[in-house]
C-alpha cells in the first residue's frame, strides 16, 4: 500500500486548507493493537467510571466549542451557527449517555425457572467505525458515546474532507481521561479505504462495523463483514418523503420545509426531499414555499447571518446540478435556482422543481443539496402510495392540523422513524435508524446502547 497525504479543500473558496499525512500499514497496525489491548482494560471499568469519561468528553467539547465550530465550518461548509449547534448537541447528548446509559446496560434478572435467570449486555470488542463529514462531529458521537459506554473501544476512519476535525475529535477524547486506544482516528486516504476497511474488518481483533454513508459504502463494508461473519449496523441514505395533507397550516409547513431541507446545505440524511403536497393547496404552498427560499441568504458560512452555505465538495456540487438537469429534461418544472453560482466555491442555490412524477431523477434518486421535488397528489391512498415508492426508509413527516389522520398516513409509511407536524432529528433518548436501503441496526436510545453488546444469558441453577 502506497501512502500519501489527505488534503481537506475549504468549500466557501476552492482554496487548500490542510494536508495530513496518511496512516500507513505499521500505524494502522500499531492503532489496532492499541484498541485490543485497551479493550481488555477498559471493558473492566465500572460503568460508572467509563459514564464520568463522557461527561469529561463534554466537559472538553464545551470548553473547545468555539476552534471545533470554526474548523467544522471551514472543512465542509457549513453555517457556524449550525456547527456551534452540533458541538453543543453533542455534549449534552454525552451528558445524556453517561446519566442514563448506565441503567439501559444493568443486569436483568428473569422469571424463567428452573434456577435464576439473568440476562445481561457484555461488550464485544474494538468496533470500527467509518463515518461521513456532514455531521462530522454528532455522526461520530451518536455512535462512539454508547459503545464506548457499553466497554467496546474504537477506530474511527472519517471521510478524508473532515480529517481536521477527526484528529481534534480524538483529542477531546484523551483530553477527558480516555486511555490510549480507547478511541482512535484513522487518517485513510480514499484509493487505500477499501483495502484498509476490508483487512481491519477481516482482522480478528475486529469485533464489528459501523458506517454511516451511501449505500455503495455500506454495500461493500458489509459484504466484507458478512464475509468475516461479523456484525455490521449501517445508517444510509434517504429520500425522505414530506407529506402535506390540505387541512395542514401551510405556514408551519413551509417553514418547517425551509428549516429540513436546508440545514447542512440540505446534504442531510433525514432531511426531506420528496415533498408530495395535496392537489388542492400544492400552487399555494409552491409559491410560498419559492418566497421563502429566495429570500434565503447565502455565503461563507463563517460570515454571520449566512443561512446556507457551500456545498462539501466538488463532486457532491456535480451530481447535484446533473440530477437536477436530468429532472427537467424528464418533464418537471424549475421554479427556482437550479445551477451553481457564479463565484468561487461549491455554491448552489434553493431549488424547486415541481410536476415531479414517480421514475424522474429527483424522485428515485437522492438528492444531497438543497432542491425541493414537489409532487401533487390526488387523495391519501396515492399519498401513501407515492411516499413508499422509494428504495429508501429512514424518514417520514406528515402535516395536518389533524393529528389523528396524520398519525393513521403515518403508521402506513413505510420507515425507521415518522413525525406528525415535526421534522425528524436524531435524538439520544429515541432509537434512530432506517429500513430498505437505508440501511438496518439502531443508534441511540436503549437499543442503540445495546447494538455493539453481546446479550449474555446466565443461568444459575
Ligand atoms: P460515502 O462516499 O459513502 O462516504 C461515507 C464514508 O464511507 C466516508 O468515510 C468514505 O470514505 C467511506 N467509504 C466510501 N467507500 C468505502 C468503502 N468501499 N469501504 C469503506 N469505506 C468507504 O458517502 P458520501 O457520498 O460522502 O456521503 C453522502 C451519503 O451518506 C448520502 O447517501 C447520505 O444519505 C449518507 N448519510 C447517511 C446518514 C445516516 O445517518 N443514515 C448520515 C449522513 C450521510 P472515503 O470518502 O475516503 O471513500
Amino acid at each position: 500500500v502506497e501512502t500519501s497525504t489527505v488534503t481537506v479543500v475549504d468549500p466557501a473558496t476552492g482554496e487548500e486548507r490542510g494536508s495530513y499525512p496518511e496512516h500507513g500499514p505499521a500505524q494502522i497496525e500499531a492503532a489496532l493493537a492499541a484498541a485490543d489491548a485497551a479493550f481488555r482494560d477498559w471493558r473492566r471499568w465500572p460503568v460508572a467510571e467509563r459514564a464520568a469519561l463522557l461527561s469529561g468528553v463534554a466537559r472538553v467539547l464545551r470548553e473547545r466549542a468555539d476552534d471545533l465550530a470554526q474548523l467544522i465550518t471551514t472543512e465542509m461548509g457549513k453555517p457556524l451557527s449550525e456547527s456551534r449547534f452540533e458541538v453543543e448537541k453533542c455534549a449534552s447528548a454525552c451528558e445524556h449517555f453517561a446519566e442514563a446509559g448506565p441503567a439501559t446496560l444493568a443486569d436483568e434478572t428473569i422469571d424463567a425457572a428452573p434456577g435464576r435467570s439473568i440476562v445481561t449486555y457484555e461488550p464485544i470488542g474494538v468496533i470500527y467505525a467509518v463515518m461521513p463529514w456532514n455531521f462530522p462531529l454528532w455522526q461520530v458521537t451518536r455512535f462512539a458515546g454508547p459503545a464506548l459506554l457499553a466497554g467496546n473501544t474504537a477506530l474511527l476512519k472519517h471521510a478524508p474532507n473532515v480529517s481536521g476535525t477527526a484528529l481534534a475529535l480524538a483529542d477531546v477524547f484523551t483530553a477527558a481521561g480516555a486511555p490510549e486506544g480507547v478511541f482512535t482516528s484513522l487518517i485513510v486516504a480514499p484509493p487505500n479505504v477499501p483495502q484498509v476497511s476490508a483487512d481491519l474488518i477481516a482482522d480478528p481483533r475486529v469485533a464489528a462495523v459501523t458506517l454511516t454513508g451511501s449505500e455503495r459504502a455500506g454495500a461493500f463494508v458489509a459484504a466484507e463483514a458478512g464475509r468475516a461473519l461479523k456484525k455490521s449496523v449501517l445508517e444510509l441514505g434517504g429520500s425522505d418523503p414530506f407529506v402535506v395533507l390540505a387541512d395542514a397550516d401551510l405556514d408551519v409547513a413551509v417553514q418547517h420545509a425551509v428549516k429540513g431541507r436546508l440545514m447542512c446545505a440540505g446534504q442531510t440524511c433525514i432531511a426531506p426531499k420528496r415533498f408530495l403536497i395535496d392537489a388542492t393547496v400544492v400552487d399555494e404552498f409552491e409559491r410560498r414555499l419559492v418566497d421563502a427560499l429566495e429570500a434565503v441568504r447565502i455565503g461563507d458560512g463563517r460570515e454571520e447571518g449566512t443561512q446556507l452555505g457551500p456545498l462539501a465538495r466538488l463532486d457532491i456540487l456535480e451530481t447535484l446540478e446533473r440530477q437536477v438537469a436530468a429532472t427537467v429534461e424528464e418533464g418537471a418544472q424549475l421554479k427556482t435556482g437550479g445551477r451553481r453560482l457564479d463565484r468561487p466555491g461549491f455554491f448552489f442555490p434553493p431549488t424547486v422543481l415541481s410536476g415531479v412524477k414517480p421514475g424522474m431523477t429527483a424522485f428515485t434518486d437522492e438528492t444531497f443539496g438543497p432542491v425541493v421535488a414537489i409532487t401533487p397528489f390526488a387523495d391519501e391512498e396515492e399519498a401513501i402510495e407515492l411516499a413508499n415508492d422509494t428504495r429508501y426508509g429512514l424518514g417520514a413527516t406528515v402535516w395536518s392540523t389533524d393529528t389523528e389522520r396524520a398519525h393513521a398516513v403515518a403508521r402506513r409509511i413505510e420507515s425507521g422513524a415518522v413525525s406528525v407536524n415535526t421534522l425528524v432529528a436524531s435524538d439520544p433518548r429515541l432509537p434512530f435508524g432506517g429500513i430498505k436501503r437505508s440501511g438496518y441496526g439502531r443508534e441511540l436510545a436503549a437499543v442503540g446502547a445495546r447494538e455493539f453488546t453481546n446479550i449474555r444469558t446466565y443461568k444459575i441453577a
